[in-house]
C-alpha cells in the first residue's frame, strides 16, 4: 500500500438502538445504528413500521377523515333510499 494515503482501519464496536452490539471493521472509531441484522424487518420476519417526521400518524389521520366522510355519505344515500 503506498504511505500515508490510507485512513486507520479499526476493529470496532457497533451499538444498535435495539442494544445488540457486534464488532466490524470501519475507519470510524465507534459505530451507532438505528437499525441491525438483529431487528430489521427482513431479518425477524415481522413488519416493523420505521416512523420518520410523523408521517405515519399523518397519512392516518388523513385517512381516517376520508373514511368517516365516505361512512357519513354512504348514511346520507341510505336515508334517500328510504324515502
Ligand atoms: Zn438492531
Amino acid at each position: 500500500m503506498k504511505p500515508e494515503i490510507h485512513p486507520q482501519y479499526y476493529q470496532v464496536p457497533v451499538h444498535c438502538a435495539c442494544g445488540e452490539t457486534f464488532t466490524t471493521g470501519s475507519t470510524k472509531k465507534e459505530l451507532r445504528v438505528d437499525i441491525c441484522s438483529k431487528c430489521h424487518p427482513f431479518f425477524t420476519g415481522k413488519q416493523k413500521l420505521v416512523d420518520s417526521a410523523g408521517r405515519i400518524d399523518r397519512f392516518q389521520q388523513r385517512f381516517a377523515k376520508t373514511e368517516a366522510a365516505k361512512t357519513e355519505a354512504a348514511k346520507i344515500e341510505a336515508a334517500k333510499a328510504k324515502k
